[in-house]
């Protein structure tokens, strides 16, 4: 079956749901292909600190209704060393700027009805996804979906299919720079049934290794251990977990987390990866299809909406105005935001992981970095803006939201 759009966009995740909303917002057609279900999408626990930009973006596109109800405004961070935990007062810090910790399935699964809603096309379960013609002026998405083959001719492709997907492996060889650093450990991750004992979260450095206590919701925490990379699960019994969280985060002034029953556990190893340019001829990469940081600075997903917000934008100008200069800068715009995040991303990780290869000199001034940290006004500040969110390169308001 042949058919066409403006805009196909594989992926639905929270990018490609985000510029799918974004694009319909502008009157401009897309086509959702998704290759995994519905149920699956919705289901998939990973993200839960979303920046200050990214409430606005998701306010501003009236689809915030969850969020606002169940979203939990965090407005200080803990940093815990030696015993002892240090707040940064984010907001304090900022003028009034915080965080939000709402689940990413959360904001998908509001996505997804948003999109019903408005009875654009969204296909979960398609088989055999891929992208062709990138160079011709209507590049086409193939699947198949419920024994149909489909050809989908485009104006323009958005690769929004994470990590894993088609489209960023569809650029011919030679046109992407890859970037890539991997780190000697991985987060092992646990859902807990216990209500979190601590307003905001607590990030860990111990002697034997990070952790951090956050939540997602008043009755769920979500709790993190650095383990080595390729560290099997099975390894890990619930009551070994326990013990290794409590001897990590209980300070000396007794605070600890709530024990519960574990609801669901993995892990997952660490990497830094930029695929530049964000763009080959009609296919626009956004999101974790073009980068990936580490957890610890929560950006991947306020990344995935930084990047949509401005090639929404970029459509929007090609659309209304027929300039593409807009479309020519979306890779050099959303760069400078993206090296900004793996900094910091890489900062974070870097200063409160412990590495294998550590000396007793990397030791203390590994200490030195966390004492200064929760010494200085002018270190906080500066951990501070970054994690509530830099300024969106894009203004909200030129989308007319
Ligand atoms: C354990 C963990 C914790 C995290 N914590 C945070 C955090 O606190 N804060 C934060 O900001 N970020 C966090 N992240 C990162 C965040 O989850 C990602 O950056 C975010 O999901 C990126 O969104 P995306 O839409 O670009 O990609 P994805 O969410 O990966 O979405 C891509 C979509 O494309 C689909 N797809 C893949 N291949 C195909 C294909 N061939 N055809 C069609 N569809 C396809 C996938 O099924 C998926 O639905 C975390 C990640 C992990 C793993």
């Amino acid at each position: 079956m042949s058919s066409g759009t403006q805009v196909g966009i594989v992926g639905a995740g929270p990018a490609g749901l985000m510029l799918g909303h974004l694009l319909h917002l502008a009157g401009i057609d897309s086509v959702i292909v998704e290759n995994r279900s519905r149920e699956y999408v919705i289901d998939r626990v990973r993200a839960g600190v979303l920046e200050q930009g990214t409430v606005d973006l998701l306010c501003a596109m009236g689809v915030a209704g969850g969020l606002n109800r169940r979203g939990l405004r965090h407005e200080g961070v803990y940093i815990n060393f030696d015993g002892c935990r240090h707040r940064v007062d984010m907001a304090e810090l900022t003028s009034g700027k915080a965080i939000t910790v709402y689940g990413q399935n959360e904001v998908v699964k509001d996505l997804i009805d948003a999109r019903v809603e408005t009875g654009r096309p969204l296909y979960f379960d398609a088989q055999e996804v891929s992208v062709d013609a990138l160079d011709a002026t209507r590049p086409v998405i193939r699947f198949s979906h419920a024994g149909t083959s489909h050809e989908l001719s485009c104006d323009f492709v958005a690769g929004c299919d994470g990590f894993h997907g088609v489209c960023r492996p569809s650029i011919p060889a030679g046109v992407l720079q890859i970037y890539e650093r991997l780190y000697p450990f991985g987060w092992l991750g646990i859902l807990a049934e216990a209500a979190p004992s601590c307003d905001e979260l607590v990030y860990t450095y111990h002697d034997r290794g990070f952790a951090l206590f956050s939540m997602r919701s008043t009755d769920v925490t979500r709790l993190y251990l650095q383990v080595p990379p390729d560290e099997p699960i099975a390894n890990w019994s619930d009551d070994a977990i326990w013990d290794e969280m409590l001897r990590r985060m209980t300070t000396s002034d007794g605070w600890s987390p709530n024990v519960g029953r574990i609801l669901q556990k993995s892990v997952t190893a660490m990497r830094s990866f930029v695929a530049a340019p964000m763009r080959h001829a009609r296919l626009f990469l956004a999101g974790d299809a073009a980068h990936i940081v580490p957890p610890t600075g929560a950006k991947g997903l306020n990344l995935a909406a930084a990047d949509v917000v401005v090639l929404a934008s970029a459509l929007k100008e090609f659309y209304e105005t027929g300039s593409d200069a807009m479309l020519d800068g979306y890779s050099s715009i959303c760069l400078r935001r993206v090296w900004k995040a793996q900094r910091f991303s890489w900062w974070m990780t870097t200063l409160l992981h412990r590495l294998p290869d550590e000396t007793p000199f990397d030791h203390q001034r590994h200490l030195a970095d966390l004492d200064y940290l929760a010494s200085s006004r002018a270190a906080m500040t500066s951990l501070a803006e970054q994690y509530v969110g830099l300024p969106w390169e894009i203004s909200l308001e030129s989308l007319h939201l």
